[in-house]
């Protein structure tokens, strides 16, 4: 007996023990350990959030030291615009997707055809190095080509108007006395750009040698200015600085042109969105959706289109064309000589 009583008392103590254990943690972690324990865990997190906050008084500081000044008012306009826009930004155009900006605008070069001077169907190859494609805005340069022409340009000029837009004309073939020089007179009157692409169109002329293409350019511009009194110092390579087909006439021409004419005032523009309206496209919705398609938001758009006579699916495309640019976010502007120059990757 007083071994099983020897046996169950250590046995009772222990559990008497073990239960008075129990009891003080309880206790203690309803009370005084849990009053000590969480303001540690809490401490580590106030010195997060305080730091925080510390960063968002300073803003608030700045924001109402800068508020005193208008212009920083605006700013802070500006910012805080710029948090509620983002979350919803949305590229201006839907229908953009990934595309390399290298080639897509590429046109097929082929063996020149000595046919008129406003034909261009033999483009070249534009090859559009990235450092042209950086931000500027989301921007349209629309830009004709080959005219004027009294079957094209003045309903060009009308919708122009109607839709209080200007854009850029690179004149070829200009005579004093013709309708041209009408034409060209109210291009500049409705305050649209006039840009040189050359009193000739005919590669196997103009591109014989660096100073047969000078003369091309500064012919016209003389022609122009003694008709209405300005001197264009925009051009435009008849196929663009990437053309080939300069090749059969000067190895080498647009390499030096490039380089020459800028150091001459004479800045050249090539584009980035090819209508393709002087071959590819053969209607005004295949016109539409190559320049559409070909748009990016968020950078200078120079597009190709022309208006020589026979392009009636760029007239008929146009109005569309701008009410797309709107309904993206764009921003139509037109070249001035003090646009940055935008050049393809020169082959010749
Ligand atoms: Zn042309």
């Amino acid at each position: 007996m007083k071994k099983s009583k020897r046996r169950r008392f250590p046995i009772l103590a222990i559990s008497l023990a073990f239960l008075m254990v129990i009891g003080i943690v309880t206790i203690a972690v309803e009370n005084g350990v849990a009053d000590v324990l969480i303001p540690i865990v809490s401490n580590s997190q106030t010195e997060t959030n305080d730091q925080t906050n510390t960063e968002s008084t300073s803003s608030s500081m700045q924001m109402e030291e800068s508020s005193s000044t208008e212009n920083s008012s605006n700013q802070e306009t500006v910012d805080n615009n710029q948090n509620e826009t983002i979350p919803e930004q949305t590229p201006p155009n839907p229908t953009e997707e990934p595309v390399e900006d290298t080639t897509e605008n590429a046109a097929t070069e082929e063996p020149e055809i000595e046919t008129h001077p406003m034909d261009e169907t033999q483009s070249s190859e534009p090859d559009f190095p990235t450092e042209n494609l950086e931000d500027h805005g989301g921007t349209i340069y629309l830009t004709f080509d080959d005219g004027p022409s009294a079957e094209i340009t003045p309903y060009i000029l009308d919708i122009l108007a109607a839709k209080g837009i200007h854009a850029t004309f690179f004149i070829v073939g200009y005579e004093p006395g013709t309708v041209r020089e009408e034409l060209v007179q109210r291009i500049y009157d409705e305050g649209h750009s006039i840009g040189l692409h050359g009193q000739s169109h005919t590669y196997s002329k103009i591109y014989t040698s660096l100073e047969a293409l000078e003369d091309n350019f500064l012919s016209l511009q003389e022609c122009i200015y003694n008709s209405i009194g300005i001197r264009p110092t925009i051009i435009r390579f008849p196929g663009g600085s990437s053309n080939t087909v300069s090749k059969h006439y000067c190895q080498g021409i647009m390499s030096e042109a490039t380089t020459y004419f800028p150091l001459q005032g004479l800045n050249f523009y090539d584009w980035n969105v090819d209508s393709q309206d002087a071959g590819g496209a053969n209607t005004a919705a295949e016109v539409f959706e190559n320049v559409t398609t070909g748009l990016k938001p968020g950078r200078r758009n120079i597009i190709l289109m022309h208006d020589s006579a026979s392009k009636i699916h760029t007239l008929e495309a146009l109005e569309a064309i701008i009410d797309y640019g709107f309904e993206n976010g764009y921003t139509f502007k037109v070249i001035t000589p003090e646009t940055e120059i935008m050049v393809h990757k020169v082959a010749n």
